[in-house]
């Protein structure tokens, strides 16, 4: 199997890996290893295994805005289906400086396998801009935003691939691409986007379902593995809708103590916990954690390595890697952010006896609740928070159940637990539809 794979990843066209990062940090080198050794235990057939090692279709966009100093600026982007056998597309769309092709198609193969972990009737996708938001108006992103849909809008609809948010991306942008497709199609059609703002047919509960889900697994995990929580510290890396959430939610419904935080310009320690409400006040004020009174600066690389119960990475993929994997004190590493650790750092964490619990399961509340936006947006009726948070942590529980049965049942590590609940589901549907 290993034999077989290596001279595949050989023969690569060119086109098609073009990043030239080292293979340990280029996301979709590692999500392939991933699906690799899943589909060796499952011992899959090779064209099962070959077609789930592929996007199914990918978009390629070169886009002219107009800047607010009146010049023109050429932008790229991306928009990756990677498998719908089971359903729509369905992921997020990123706006990133160092965005690259292989991290779209490793973020739309993963998408693929957390939908069929939670079993929700969709496929997965992925969409990417290299762009720095930070350096941008309002102005100018709306026109950015806009500029994308008109060119990917064609591959879009509900029963096609259905976007959302992402790194830097937020619901006032999924407004205005909901408003742009909707003129495309010469009526509203809020229902081909999700994580869209309340009054346009978002759902009660996306805000934080992303973070509330990571929480509800780790109060699982805590079960399995005879751990009390309540007290205990716990370091998250990465501040934006995911993290922060997650710092809110970790004291609020587990009582933890949140010691370690950061965000892209640093992080901030203070073995005493750090408060929310503070902490947020204080990011929104100046733009960043770091400077918070109160509490010492730590690198994002330090922050990792803290001595905590619980370590949430929240922000970028490849953070947790064969280089720091040793280092890491964690008892629980929650997934919140897709692809934080390397198949490298997998194997040594699992031979730790780190607990991880991976980004498929982890991270997978938002998709979830961006599924039942779509099913509201449908049925033009809307369902309370409450009722959201409820058959939200119903789908984690029976999802997180699953995984940890299946890694047992085959003696593996979670990531490739949920890789065979996820991947093999597709295969079903594949074989199923007669693909292979
Ligand atoms: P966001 O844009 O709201 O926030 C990203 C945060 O990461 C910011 O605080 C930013 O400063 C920080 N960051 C960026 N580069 C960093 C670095 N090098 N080191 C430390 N921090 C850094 O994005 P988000 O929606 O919170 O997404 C975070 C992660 O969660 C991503 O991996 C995303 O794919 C994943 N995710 C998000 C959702 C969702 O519902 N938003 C769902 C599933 C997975």
């Amino acid at each position: 199997m290993t034999e077989r794979t290596e001279s595949r990843e050989c023969t690569l066209p060119d086109m098609l890996m073009q990043t030239g990062t080292p293979s340990e940090r280029n996301p979709f080198v590692s999500a392939r290893k991933q699906l690799d050794e899943a589909a060796a235990i499952m011992q899959l057939d090779p064209a099962t295994h070959e077609l789930l090692r592929w996007p199914l279709r990918e978009l390629h966009v070169t886009m002219p805005v107009k800047m607010d100093n009146g010049c023109t600026k050429i932008f790229h982007g991306f928009r990756v289906q990677y498998n719908d056998a089971r359903g729509p597309n369905k992921g997020g769309i990123r706006f990133h400086p160092d965005e690259t092709i292989d991290t779209v198609r490793a973020l739309a193969a993963w998408m693929t396998w957390k939908t069929a972990v939670m079993d929700l009737p969709l496929g997965g996708g992925k969409g990417g801009v290299i762009c720095d938001t930070k350096s941008m108006s309002n102005g100018e992103l709306e026109r950015l935003s806009r500029a994308y849909i008109r060119q990917v809008g064609r591959m879009l609809g509900l029963e096609k691939d259905v976007p959302a948010p992402d790194l830097y991306t937020t619901p006032q942008i999924m407004a205005w691409m909901a408003d742009e497709y909707s003129f495309m199609q010469g009526n509203n059609e809020f229902g081909v986007i999700t994580g869209k703002p309340l009054p346009l047919g978002g759902s009660a509960g996306r805000g934080d379902a992303t973070a509330r889900g990571g929480i509800c697994c780790v109060r699982e995990a805590a079960g399995v593995a005879g751990l009390d929580l309540s007290g205990q510290r716990a370091a998250i890396q990465g501040y934006g809708n995911v993290g922060s959430h997650a710092h809110k939610l970790a004291a609020e419904l587990l009582g933890m103590r949140v010691v370690g935080v950061s965000d892209s310009k640093g992080g901030i320690y203070n073995p005493e916990g750090l408060d929310h409400a503070a902490v947020s006040a204080h990011k929104q004020a100046t733009g960043s954690v770091t400077g918070f009174p109160g509490a010492s600066a730590v690198s994002n690389e330090a922050l990792l390595e803290l001595d905590v119960a619980v370590l949430f990475p929240a922000a970028l993929e490849s953070v947790i890697t064969g280089l720091n994997a040793e280092n890491i004190k964690a008892k629980i590493v929650a997934e919140l952010a897709n692809g934080p650790t390397t198949p490298e750092a997998d194997s040594i964490l699992h031979g730790r006896g780190v607990m991880l619990i991976p980004d498929l399961l982890c991270n997978a509340g938002g998709v979830t609740v961006s599924y039942f936006e779509m099913v509201q947006n449908t049925y033009g009726y809307y369902w309370e928070e409450t009722e959201v948070q409820r058959r939200l942590e119903k789908k984690m529980k029976t999802a997180f159940r699953n995984v940890i049965d299946t890694s047992r049942r085959y003696s593996v590590h979670n990531r490739l637990g949920a890789y065979i609940v996820g991947a093999g589901r597709v295969a079903d549907a594949m074989k199923l539809r007669g693909w292979v």
